[in-house]
């Protein structure tokens, strides 16, 4: 497609799409194919593990300028992370399609690592992303005040980064903020039972600070008007239409500013 045909039209970039995930895993082409014609024109695909690392990066190299690829270890997969993981995920950062650090973070709510175990593999990716410099792509699930610790000196230290997928209230979003830390928000804004604090926090939030994603396969936007099923990048418009309802503002506007925030972070190339 020439760039004159897309004329005005707004152009998205969805920085968290799980391509690895058994519901979207077969079906990537289409997928891809969809996310074009919504005008999602650009992707990261998050890495969760050594081998979703590798998986994200075959298919930013096999859809160049298009999909792009994080590398790291969730904090559900921390209790199998060890030191050969780590020296494989340090030669991931090296490679240029790799764009972020993590998906990394704490996740208390579930624990499906322990927490003393989340917190070593977060720490050590953490100390990692200061040497390559690349920027995070942060997870944080009812941790706040661990993962606020440990970032601290690290953000202090220039290394930038995203709270993927936040959920919290206005405080947290503050705080991050302050912190240096910018926020990505998926279709949980669109969730009325849920996503209330989130809802009320989206307006205090600098729009040059924001960026959309869907997290698909999860995390359907309510806003797409069926109930369940899997979530993809094309409905990433969706995120946009009810963060422009918060912000009072156009779905153009948003989108622009949030594309612009998300290929100046991870260093993309202009679409
Ligand atoms: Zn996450």
């Amino acid at each position: 497609m020439s760039t004159s045909s897309i004329g005005n039209r707004p152009q998205f970039v969805d920085i968290g799409v799980n391509f690895h995930s058994t519901q979207l895993a077969s079906i990537t082409e289409a997928v891809l194919t969809r996310a074009k014609a919504a005008g999602v024109t650009q992707i990261l695909a998050t890495g969760t593990s050594l081998t979703s690392s590798r998986l994200a990066l075959d298919l930013a190299k096999a859809n160049p300028g298009v999909v792009f690829a994080t590398a790291g270890i969730h904090p559900h997969g921390a209790k199998s992370h060890d030191s050969n993981a780590l020296r494989a995920l340090v030669e991931l950062w090296k490679v240029a399609e790799v764009v972020a650090v993590g998906e990394c973070g704490l996740d208390y709510n579930r624990n499906f690592s322990t927490p003393p175990l989340q917190r070593i593999a977060f720490e050590q990716q953490l100390s990692m992303a200061v040497e390559t410099r690349k920027p995070l792509f942060l997870h944080c699930r009812d941790a706040f005040a661990d993962f606020h610790d440990m970032l601290t000196a690290v953000v202090a230290g220039g290394i930038r980064g995203v709270v993927h997928c936040f959920t919290g209230d206005r405080a947290e979003a503050e705080a991050f903020l302050d912190m240096g830390l910018d926020i990505g928000i998926t279709g949980w804004v669109s969730d009325l039972k849920r996503g209330g604090a989130l809802r009320e926090a989206i307006p205090a939030i600098p729009l040059n600070r924001l960026h959309l994603e869907t997290d698909a396969p999860y995390l359907l936007p309510k806003n797409a008007g069926i109930r369940s099923g899997r979530n993809e990048p094309a409905n990433l418009p969706l995120v946009a239409i009810s963060v422009a309802e918060l912000m009072n503002r156009d779905v153009e506007e948003i989108a622009r500013v949030c594309s612009d925030n998300s290929r100046r972070m991870f260093g993309l190339p202009s679409a």
